[in-house]
């Protein structure tokens, strides 16, 4: 009755050797937040977005001068990086150059005919896939005033046009995104280019807010498509550390039974049954799982009446009694362990659990 939605079929693009569309899994992608002169400073934020999962990042050249950090960056880099490029297409060509794994172009910004058929026959000749990220809030003027203002049918003609500038130059190794900072047009712009071409589609709502308001507005705008099967990749653009979007964007993909990716957290709100602190250790369990890959669930659940049976397919849990937790897995009670132990325990509980399961 619940099944995954079947993927908007897409054809298979190639960054570097991650696959995009085609059925491949939804690739979680973020943005670098450093000036690309600062090349230890990326290199870091590229360690710590690979550790929680990202897999594709995406660094703003804005400038020529940036374009030898670019490429230190692009050869130590542990992700593969998509130049974003704007106005100027010889930074793009710069870029592949220097070892883009794909180039993101707005095609609202960048209106130099000649040199984008250059940018694309080297694309084309190094295998370079190209983003045309499309964005409702540098639409082509006359684009707006022909198609009565700021719509999801603006942003459609946008990208026909850019879409079918590169087809006509037999280049169709393409990515496309249709942005917006509006749920409601998000929705309806990628809905109707989903049904317009076959190319990857890469979604995220711009410009979508701090870290938990960005979450929510995000998953809000998302899931819909998502879950209609549109969208083979994904960033959460969030006011907060990028390694943040990338564990946004799990949660959303992990909600929707779309993919998994490490232990997920179940609690309870409390209640006037609860007799424990529970809120902050939920948030500390929450913090600790982060780190965990393999897809366990955890539990913590305010009281013990209802707590082991609401949680039963956890994998291992909390239930707070008096003062005290109970310590379950699968269900069944395991012993009762002091509130200011618990954490501890359930810990220690968790880590034998899985050295037991690498040793099977
Ligand atoms: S599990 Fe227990 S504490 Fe939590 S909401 Fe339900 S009844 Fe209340």
């Amino acid at each position: 009755m619940f099944a995954i939605p079947r993927r908007h079929p897409s054809r298979q693009v190639q960054v570097a050797s991650l696959l995009v569309g085609g059925g491949a899994p939804i690739v979680v992608q973020s943005m670098n937040s450093r000036p690309a002169l600062d090349i230890e400073g990326n290199l870091q934020e590229l360690e710590e977005l690979k550790k929680a999962g990202c897999e594709l990042s995406r660094l703003a050249i804005p400038t020529k001068e940036s374009l030898k950090a670019f490429e230190e960056i692009v050869s130590r880099s542990p992700l593969p990086i998509v130049a974003d490029i704007h106005f100027d297409y010889r930074l793009a060509l710069a870029a592949l150059e220097r070892g883009a794994a794909a180039l993101r172009l707005n095609p609202g910004n960048i209106r130099n005919q000649e040199g984008l058929a250059e940018v694309a026959k080297m694309a084309k000749r190094k295998q370079v896939p190209i983003r045309v990220g499309v964005n409702a809030g540098s639409l082509d003027k006359r684009i707006i005033a022909e198609e009565g203002g700021v719509n999801a049918k603006s942003m459609l003609r946008s990208a026909r046009e850019a879409l079918g500038f590169f087809e006509a130059l037999d280049f169709d190794d393409l990515c496309i995104s249709m942005k917006a900072s509006h749920g409601p047009l998000l929705i309806a712009a990628n809905a109707l280019i989903a049904e317009a071409c076959h190319y990857p589609i890469h979604l995220g709502l711009t410009e979508a807010g701090t870290k938990e308001k960005g979450a929510v507005r995000s998953a809000a705008a998302l899931a819909p498509l998502l879950y209609a099967g549109i969208g083979d990749t994904i960033r959460i653009s969030l006011t907060a550390d990028p390694v943040e979007e990338v564990h946004v964007a799990y949660d959303i993909l992990q909600a929707l039974g779309l993919r998994d990716h490490g232990a997920r957290l179940v609690s309870c709100p409390g209640c006037g049954r609860t007799e424990v602190d529970i809120r902050p250790m939920a948030a500390r369990v929450e913090d600790y799982i982060r780190t965990i890959r393999e897809p366990l669930t955890i539990a913590v659940m305010g009281c013990p009446v209802n707590g082991p049976g609401e949680a039963r397919e956890a994998d291992y849990g909390l239930a707070g009694g008096r003062n005290e937790y109970l310590l379950f897995a699968k269900g069944k009670i395991l012993h009762k362990v002091k509130e200011e132990e618990a954490f501890g325990a359930l810990v220690q509980l968790i880590e034998e659990g899985l050295e037991d399961e690498s040793e099977e």
